[in-house]
């Protein structure tokens, strides 16, 4: 799913301190179910079977900060039951968002209208509306017809105030890899920001025993979807695990330079993409072939479209997010340009320098470019450079003099 770049610091940042402190198990994501009851009466459910004295537990706003504090993870996923039906789950929310907690606020949408204005939007929430497919899929899953499109209705609303929207799927018996592949493709034309996907869990209390996918139909059913990529560029969660991989193993890069996720908030991409989108092409060839270039080409577009699209949404909805985001992602001006789009912030915002080396005009804060003086890659920063690989091991130990430690024999 789409994880804003921040988000990735934050949780890479947390993972880091983890293996510092030597811990080899911690939590990433407290999975907070504050109750059982629910609006639907879906046959796949396996929470809603429960007595009347569960169903009507609750767990308290004290309850909720207490089990954040404890788990220290840095961020929530909160399902139910159906949380909105939670009287206090706005003071929930704003208690994670207050504590910088990553919330991930599951419904299966249907008082999402009624009440979407009791929370205010924020890079820290996000909404995951309960969808397992289209409208035929979804109605028969949830057993009640007419959901399908409140729930479709209420992302395009909840988009509209500026909110984060992503959606949870869950696939079951009988799921058609075709139908799902293009269910998918019509929920990312909405301009949702993620998609989770996960085959049905055999629920021993689900009213529905024989909808669930085994672990052989569940692989097939995957592979089958996943095969239908329109050309793979949506492949966020992979990036961002790869991403974090890296993270923990500096050194270890496992970007495919033309990988071409559209969406830049993954470590992955500072050797995908952002490399791309300076103007380089990394290639394992000594010139790299037309094919790779124009593979490249669509990579760089397709994260300029992304930045791009980003950075309006964000300028329509906070300046403050709109600068944070523009900080992070300078070269929203470089893809502004390229894509001739024009806005008030973008020119005020295009901050340039001179290259210290060759003198260039560059962009404030950039490690490397290509310099028109050598025609040549010229480094500012060489071990930003270098983690980007941009340039090799041994090139940075003859640029700087210094010695990086962990010699691997791979590295290069
Ligand atoms: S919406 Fe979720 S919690 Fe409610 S009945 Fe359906 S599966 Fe269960």
């Amino acid at each position: 799913m789409a994880i804003p770049f921040f988000k990735e610091m934050r949780i890479g940042g947390y993972m880091m301190k983890q293996k510092l402190l030597g811990r080899k198990r911690y939590p990433l994501v407290l999975m907070l179910e504050p109750l059982f009851r629910c609006n639907l009466a879906c046959a796949g459910c396996g929470k809603i079977d429960y007595p009347a004295e569960i169903l009507n537990q609750r767990l308290s706003y004290d309850d909720c900060m207490a089990a954040i504090e404890e788990c220290g993870a840095p961020a929530v996923s909160i399902a139910g039951g159906e949380p909105l039906l939670h009287r206090d789950m706005p003071r929930i929310v704003e208690g994670f968002v207050a504590r910088k907690k990553f919330v991930i606020l599951c419904t299966n949408a249907l008082l999402l209208a009624k009440k979407i204005d009791q929370y205010k939007p924020s890079p820290y929430l996000s909404w995951s509306i309960h969808l397992d497919g289209d409208q035929v899929m979804h109605d028969k899953s949830v057993c009640q017809t007419g959901v399908y499109k409140i729930a479709v209705d209420a992302i395009k609303l909840a988009r509209s105030k500026g909110f984060r929207v992503q959606i949870n799927c869950t696939l079951f018996e009988g799921a058609d890899p075709e139908q799902v592949a293009r269910f998918f493709d019509e929920m990312t034309a909405l301009g949702i920001d993620g998609i989770t996907v996960s085959p049905g869990y055999s629920y021993e209390r689900a009213p529905d025993q024989n909808g669930f996918l085994n672990r052989t139909k569940t692989k097939t059913l995957f592979r089958e979807i996943f095969k239908r990529g329109r050309g793979g560029t949506r492949i966020d969660e992979h990036d961002a695990w790869m991403a974090v991989l890296d993270l923990l193993n500096p050194g270890n890069f496992t970007g495919n330079p033309y990988s071409g996720s559209d969406n830049p908030d993954f470590f992955a991409n500072r050797s995908g993409c952002n490399l791309i989108a300076e103007g380089f092409w990394p290639s394992v060839h000594e010139v790299p072939p037309e094919s790779e270039i124009k593979q490249a080409e669509k990579a760089r577009d397709s994260r300029f479209r992304y930045l791009t699209r980003e950075a309006l949404r964000l300028a329509a909805v906070s300046t403050k997010e709109l600068n944070e985001f523009l900080q992070q992602w300078p070269d929203t001006h470089l893809a502004m340009d390229a894509l001739g789009l024009s806005a008030n912030w973008h020119t005020a915002n295009d901050v340039r320098v001179a290259c210290t080396n060759c003198g260039d005009a560059i962009k404030q804060g950039l490690a490397f470019h290509k310099s028109s003086v050598t025609d040549r890659i010229c480094v500012v920063d060489p071990m930003k450079a270098y983690k980007a690989k941009a340039i090799t091991r041994d090139e940075y130990e003859e640029l700087t003099g210094e010695k990086l430690p962990g010699r691997r024999a791979s590295a290069e």
